[in-house]
């Protein structure tokens, strides 16, 4: 089966040719007449040689390849890819994994999906559109995705509100595709909570953050924790467990603050250790006395495009710098940056110009990333977000 025809200016191919899935509206020399928004095409180079298929989108990022060979794109192709995605997921440990139901199945790039993301909570499977190709796609995906996890999954709710081009003319329609369940309980490695992939953040929680979180536990033991940043209070419930002496859960958002404490009293009910706050994390930071020697800092991207890099690290360099400025002696800080433009250097950068200007003694303990069920396609580095630092400070 054909698609209609993008062809590239030449010279344009070569990033393909190395796997790369973007095609930037710059490297296009035409597009076929009839090509809508969200259509599948058939790339070629100037020179009339096939590149593959993708989705096309009006925009910066104009194409989006789903399949470097020439393929039908029908239901055995979406399950053959979900079936690879599942099998890595098994093959890592967070699938059929009995004390944790909770993990991102299909990360765009990073399972040749680009602009689809699938995370499972128990038997709920959240499925987000980037793109308006994936949208456009989605029942026949969601079809695909009910067979290949059958007998695992009941209810398959779609979420692209947000994150559907602003200006792309199609018709969001979030909800379910698959089921209705109301039950919103999830676990992550033995851990309870609730996912509001109605109205919550991103697709309900923040599934990128399980291995430092468990990393954390191993660190709250006898520890006075702060969490900064802290959404539906997943570093809080895993603090709790590893024995922390208190944890103070900080976020602007109310919302985030009443999920918090759900989330708490699900796995520690009536446990005076812990306690919420809604307020500003710089305010709080200033206001807060030197009390915590485990401080954990997730803020959200302060840089969501590169033009916002420079304000960006400056942001990151002075949360880090108070929390240098505040920390008791031998504490332990947990940085975060989820801002894919800055890189891992720069935000190394940030924290360490924080540290000099505290003057403390500072080392770095582990350098953190985002887990394996996010996993970066070699070929796309843009697929690298998340990184931060686990820092001992004297
Ligand atoms: N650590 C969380 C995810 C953090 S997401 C987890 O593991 O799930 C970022 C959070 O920062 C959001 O909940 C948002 O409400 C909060 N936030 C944004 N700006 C803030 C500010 N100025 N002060 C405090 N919290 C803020």
């Amino acid at each position: 089966m054909s698609y209609k025809k993008i062809i590239l200016k030449p010279g344009k191919e070569s990033s393909i040719e190395r796997f790369h899935p973007w095609i930037f509206s710059g490297a296009i020399k035409c597009i076929e007449e009839g090509i809508n928004e969200g259509d599948f095409v058939d790339l070629y180079s100037s020179k009339d040689k096939f590149l593959g298929i993708g989705h096309y989108q009006v925009g910066s990022i104009s194409v989006r390849i789903i399949s470097f060979k020439p393929a039908e794109i029908n239901d055995a192709f979406w399950s053959d890819r979900l079936k690879i995605a599942y099998n890595l997921r098994v093959s890592i440990g967070v699938a059929e994994n009995p004390i944790n139901n909770t993990y991102r199945l299909v990360h765009g790039e990073g399972d040749n999906l680009p602009g689809l993301i699938v995370d499972i909570y128990n038997r709920t499977a959240v499925m987000q559109a980037h793109s308006v190709g994936m949208h456009v796609c989605r029942k026949e995906i969601s079809e695909a995705l009910a067979k290949v996890m059958e007998g695992k999954i009941d209810n398959i709710f779609y979420k692209s509100e947000t994150t559907l081009p602003f200006k792309a003319d199609v018709d969001h329609d979030n909800g379910f595709l698959l089921g209705g369940e109301a039950d919103n309980v999830a676990m992550e490695y033995g851990l309870k909570f609730h996912v509001d992939w109605l109205k919550g953040q991103k697709t309900g929680f923040f599934v990128d953050q399980r291995e430092n979180r468990h990393l954390l536990e191993r660190y709250s033991k006898g520890r006075n924790v702060l969490n900064m940043f802290c959404y539906t209070g997943g570093f809080s419930f895993y603090a709790m467990r590893g024995g922390a002496n208190l944890v103070h859960s900080v976020d602007s958002s109310a919302k985030a603050i009443d999920l918090t404490n759900q989330n708490v009293e699900l796995n520690f009910p009536n446990d005076p250790r812990h306690q919420a706050f809604a307020e500003d994390a710089f305010k709080y930071l200033d206001e807060m006395g030197d009390r915590y020697d485990l401080i954990v800092l997730d803020p959200p991207a302060f840089a969501k495009h590169r033009n916002a890099l420079h304000n960006a690290l400056q942001g990151y360099r002075k949360l880090n710098a108070k929390a240098f400025e505040k920390i008791r002696p031998n504490g332990i800080l947990f940085t975060f940056s989820c801002s894919q433009v800055v890189t891992k250097d720069d935000f190394r950068t940030a924290v360490f110009t924080a540290a000099a200007m505290s003057g403390r003694k500072v080392r770095i303990l582990h350098q953190l990333h985002q887990p394996a069920d996010h996993p970066i396609n070699i070929y796309h580095p843009e697929g690298e977000y998340l990184k931060g630092l686990v820092l001992f400070v004297e």
